[in-house]
């Protein structure tokens, strides 16, 4: 068996190693290998594909098993048990990979396969992480402004510093993929960590297409959480805006007491205002439960972490030194959290 993890199975050095993480996407697959793989045959570079299939319920999984038959040499197929979001996937994927560099892309085909080349050049120059700005997004219209909302927050509250947040077509040097994997954090924003972790970033830009198939997989909801993760993950900013908010409003609500002394004093008891005060009292119970929430979402964070659990769970991995899909009892198993 190669003990050499930089190498394949004929002992050849793998350069490139794209990973690709892939989430009910049956419709989209074939059109994407027809274009990844002549952009990647036509770069004369030794690569691999790895895809990682997170939970897919549609065909995926058995249309990447005839992928796999057909360009077995270079094709890597990960499945994991059930589906663990995005970012979980491609640390799965970077655990799994071979490449000097690797290169992560979406399997929908928002990422055009013909950038790759781009970013390879730069990875060439020395770059240890090359980052994306998307020249033009093919989105709906409200993911563009939730996204341009997100990206200005993020650069006031974290100090991670990138042009466009949402992009995944990324490439990242062995190091740093490997230094993301093993950092062990619960509910992570990949390329954030990357921006961390670099010693020599860079961002390039590169054209985004429309989704050729199916649906995003992310709701509001999942992308609020995402959201959630990048904040708490990076900065401790929105835990210091509580301390500050209950300092000012302890201030004011001292200087309104004084007031409502003064005027108690020298004009007697009065009852007028009632419903400014319970206005007043909502506005303060809403500042609280905000506040109680934002808490949660890093102690949230924290029990995940405590309990150890594991992220994902690799339960089959199809390549070529073994050919076979391992049975899931011996499969291998990593980064936990909630
Ligand atoms: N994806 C995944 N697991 C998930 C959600 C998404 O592996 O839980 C994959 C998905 O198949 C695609 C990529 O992540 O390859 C980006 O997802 P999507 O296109 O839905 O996100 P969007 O472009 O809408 O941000
Ligand atoms: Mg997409």
């Amino acid at each position: 068996m190669n003990t050499d993890v930089t190498k394949d199975r004929h002992g050849q050095q793998v350069e490139l190693s794209v990973v690709i993480p892939v989430f009910n996407e049956q419709d989209a697959l074939a059109i994407l290998f027809e274009r990844l793989y002549s952009v990647m045959d036509g770069l004369g570079r030794s690569f691999e594909v790895l895809f990682v299939n997170d939970g897919s319920s549609d065909n995926s999984a058995d249309i990447l098993a005839q992928q796999f038959e057909k360009r077995t040499d270079v094709t890597r197929v990960i499945s994991l048990s059930s589906n663990a979001g995005q970012h979980a996937a491609l640390i799965a994927g970077f655990e799994h990979t071979r490449g000097e560099f690797i290169i992560t892309l979406d399997a929908d085909l928002q990422n055009p396969p013909e950038e790759i080349p781009a970013i390879v050049a730069e990875m060439d120059k020395g770059f240890d992480y090359v980052g994306s700005i998307r020249a033009s997004r093919h989105d709906k219209a409200w993911r563009h402004v939730a996204s341009r909302l997100m990206n200005t927050l993020r650069e006031k509250i974290t100090n991670i510093r990138m042009t466009d947040q949402g992009c995944m077509l990324r490439g990242y040097s062995r190091e740093i993929a490997l230094e993301i994997a093993d950092s062990n954090e619960s509910r992570t924003f990949i390329p954030a960590l990357a921006y961390l972790y670099a010693a020599r970033p860079t961002e390039i830009t590169v054209a985004h297409e429309e989704r050729v198939a199916g649906q995003s997989k992310y709701s509001l909801f999942k992308l609020i959480q995402l959201n959630f993760d990048l904040f708490t993950s990076f900065s401790s900013v929105p835990l210091q805006l509580i301390s500050f908010t209950g300092i000012f409003v302890s201030i004011i609500s001292f200087l309104f007491v004084c007031y409502l002394a003064y005027r108690r004093l020298f004009y007697g008891p009065e009852v007028e205002g009632v419903f400014t005060l319970f206005g007043i009292t909502i506005f303060l119970m809403g500042l609280l439960l905000f506040s109680v929430g934002v808490l949660g979402e890093y102690i949230g964070r924290i029990n995940g972490l405590v309990r150890k659990r594991k992220r994902f769970r690799v339960a089959s991995v199809l390549e070529a030194s073994e050919d076979v899909e391992s049975p899931v009892g011996e499969s291998k198993s990593s980064t936990t959290s909630e």
